[in-house]
């Protein structure tokens, strides 16, 4: 049932504004994919282009290999989930999931039997068993995103498309609902596309992410992939929290103010570039040994660590730290500080780490 799907050198712009430049995208059947990126991006345009609500100015978009543009909509069998996917207000949950059904011609509708079957099936599935008969405004948001997800799965899609399903929801509802999603993925297996602007939430979720920034994919990978091997400075950035800090890259080694501060692996670049290091990669050490050096301005709570704020002349903004539990500098106090592992882009610099 679960289609691969295959987005070859797709482009859109809207009247002059290139939303898409050429993106290629390969998903497996059963895979779900993350996509990524800041607002305006152009997942939402992609995943209309996919369920073709808009239609591409060049490239093509397969399913198992057929051009999606000889597919009525109808034929792509897409489930769609929207961010505020409203459902109908007078309709019951019931009514609501069997809504693509029941607007099917005749023939090809199941009988009403069939679909009680399917919504009591579907109703199982979200967990949201004795409550079709409610209408919406008489559940929760999240139990009417559920809804809304039992409603795209109805029609048996070939194809799930998820637009920020959970992003108007609050932070530990979006939390419950990830795994749930997870779950219930796991037991449908229907190739899914997900969009969010939420780094952790697509991590955490996908069997890939693809990062999109400007139209372009920076990068597609796993989870571990991406987050430990960023390909350009924009996903490193994105992923995650990093310190920019500007070196100089010489004989192998990452110098910042001629001292080096991190030795690089393969490669033989030299001159100006920006290493990128994440707040739990930067180790206090002696102010005197240390090759970067500064004053703790602030200390406050980062979730599950504390954090230190440092600044250090020569870096523009103050490098930010994790602290481990024995260590604990002064307000004010001159630290020094080791770098653990970065990564260093500069332009057409393959990115190293240590
Ligand atoms: P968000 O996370 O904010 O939803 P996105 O990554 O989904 O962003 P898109 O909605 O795909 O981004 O939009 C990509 C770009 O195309 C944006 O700059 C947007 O303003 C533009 N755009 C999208 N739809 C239209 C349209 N119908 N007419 C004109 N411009 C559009």
């Amino acid at each position: 049932m679960s289609v691969a799907v295959q987005i070859d050198r797709v482009s859109k712009g809207f009247s002059t504004y290139p939303a898409l430049k050429g993106v290629s995208l390969s998903i497996e059947p059963g895979e779900l994919v993350a996509l990524l990126g800041p607002s305006g991006s152009g997942k939402t345009t992609l995943l209309r282009l996919i369920a073709g609500l808009e239609q591409a100015d060049g490239g093509a978009i397969t399913f198992n290999g057929i051009d999606t543009r000889r597919l009525s909509l109808r034929e792509r069998r897409i489930g769609f989930v929207f961010q505020n996917y409203a459902l109908f207000k007078h309709m019951t949950v019931a009514e609501n999931i069997a809504f693509g059904l029941s607007v099917r011609p005749r023939s090809q509708r199941p009988d009403r039997q069939a679909i009680q079957k399917r919504i009591d099936d579907l109703l199982d599935l979200v967990q949201l068993g004795g409550l079709q008969q409610r209408f919406p405004a008489q559940l929760s948001g999240g139990q009417r995103q559920r809804v809304a997800l039992a409603r795209a799965l109805a029609i048996e899609p070939q194809v799930l498309l998820l637009d920020e399903p959970f992003g108007a929801l609050d932070a530990q509802v979006r939390k419950d609902l990830r795994q749930w999603l997870r779950d219930l993925h796991r037991r449908t297996g229907h190739t899914t596309l997900f969009v969010t602007h939420d780094q952790e939430e697509a991590l955490e979720l996908a069997d890939r992410v693809a990062i999109l920034n400007q139209g372009l994919i920076e990068q597609v990978g796993t989870p571990d992939q991406v987050y430990d091997h960023p390909a350009t400075a924009f996903v490193c950035g994105f992923l995650g929290e990093a310190n920019r800090i500007p070196v100089e890259i010489k004989n192998g080694q990452a110098l910042f103010r001629n001292r080096p501060l991190l030795s690089l692996k393969g490669t033989n670049a030299t001159g100006g570039a920006e290493l990128f290091v994440r707040p739990q990669h930067l180790k206090i050490d002696s102010p005197e040994l240390a090759a970067l050096a500064g004053d703790v301005t602030l200390i406050r709570r980062h979730g599950a660590v504390r954090r230190a704020e440092v600044e250090v002349q020569g870096v523009d903004r103050p490098l930010e730290v994790d602290l481990a539990s024995a260590v604990a500098p002064d307000l004010g106090e001159r630290i020094g500080l080791r770098v653990g592992q970065g990564h260093v882009f500069a332009g057409g610099l393959t990115p190293s780490f240590n």
